[in-house]
């Protein structure tokens, strides 16, 4: 199936990878993004408009003119040490932006979303693998302002009849493999870049928050999803929605967990060096362990992750990497 999708966030690490399968799958891609924290380079398979998912006149007009089918929306910051610094940055722009953007929606008739949600609007979970009936109970202000838009598409979906798709991420890695786009956040806080750069870059040392967990190594476990298996996802569920489905909500994650030190290990084979590190004290707020059951998804979108293995994560991770290394820097 293919038409129109507005894609919020588009210039941004998730959004840019799905926008290329979007627009692979014969989808016409227009992305709305401010570029606060998005690149414009990175906006490669569509139109851009430049706006703020705050500013409702910007949203109303990008929707009478691309008139798209169903809307992806990927706009939010998804810092979580900020997000405990700062909340109301996080609840201003990722959920009150996020209502301004339904209103929008629902005055010009789109009655079709895809939205990024994310494990942490879990929280601790008790038991790992995680399904989608795993209560709910985020630690801190992203993973809430993250919960409540969940909440909002439920209300908005019956009183309106905006039909959504709820997609829960795991730890989304890797990098596209012709490496036109891949994963840039500045600053960067994420495991895997920061393993990748510290061999890059001189003088960066990485730190492992913590190996006194109750894991098989020490170190936490998360579930690490190929971007471009993410993108496949919204692909299905894009086509999903555009077949009649109901609104729903599905887990993105491998089944698989893999600890802090595997990764550092996979990073020193892909790349042939040792990764430098040293061990320091637990970050606030690290679960122990986070692991998705993705049965929902297979069974409903047909979706089977086929890239997530490490070593494809890293190899294209690491590609990308090194093509960030000699981008000339404004
Ligand atoms: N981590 C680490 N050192 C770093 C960054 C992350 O040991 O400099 C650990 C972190 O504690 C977590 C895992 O790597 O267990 C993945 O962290 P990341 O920030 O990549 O993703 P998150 O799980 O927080 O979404």
């Amino acid at each position: 199936m293919s038409g129109t999708v507005l894609v919020t966030g588009g210039a941004g690490y998730v959004g840019s990878h799905c926008c290329k399968a979007f627009h692979e799958a014969g989808w016409k891609v227009v992305v709305f993004d401010n570029l606060s924290r998005g690149w414009r380079d990175l906006v490669q398979w569509g139109d851009l408009i430049e706006g703020d998912i705050n500013d409702r006149a910007a949203l109303d007009k990008a929707l009478a003119e691309v008139r798209p089918d169903a809307v992806a929306h990927f706009a939010a910051y998804g810092y979580v040490g900020e997000s405990v610094t700062n909340p109301g940055l996080y609840y201003r722009n990722n959920t009150m932006g996020t209502m301004t953007l339904l209103d929008a929606m629902v005055a010009a008739g789109v009655d079709k979303l895809i939205f990024s949600s994310t494990c942490a609007t879990y929280g601790v979970p008790e038991k790992v693998p995680m399904t989608e009936e795993t209560p709910q109970s985020p630690i801190n202000p992203y993973g809430w302002s993250k919960l409540f838009v969940e909440k909002i598409l439920s209300d908005y979906g019956h009183a309106h009849g905006l039909r959504s798709v709820k997609l829960r991420y795991f730890n989304a890695a890797g990098a596209d493999f012709e490496a036109e786009t891949g994963e840039r956040h500045e600053p960067e806080t994420h495991l895997i870049p920061l393993a990748i750069q510290g061999q890059l870059k001189d003088g960066f040392k990485l730190t492992v928050f913590g190996d006194d967990f109750d894991t098989r190594d020490g170190t936490c476990v998360r579930d690490y999803i190929h971007v471009m298996d993410l993108a496949d996802a919204h692909k299905r569920a894009l086509d999903y929605l555009a077949a009649g489905g109901e609104s729903n909500v599905f887990n993105l994650g491998t089944g698989t967990g893999t600890t802090v030190m595997e990764i550092v290990e996979a990073v020193e084979r892909v790349s042939g060096s040792p990764v430098e590190r040293s061990i320091g004290p637990r970050r606030e707020g690290d679960p122990p362990a986070l692991v998705a059951s993705a049965d929902k998804a297979r069974e409903i979108l047909g979706w089977v992750p086929q890239h997530s293995d490490i070593e494809t994560i890293i190899r294209t991770a690491w590609n990308w990497h090194q093509k960030e290394a000699n981008r000339p820097r404004g």
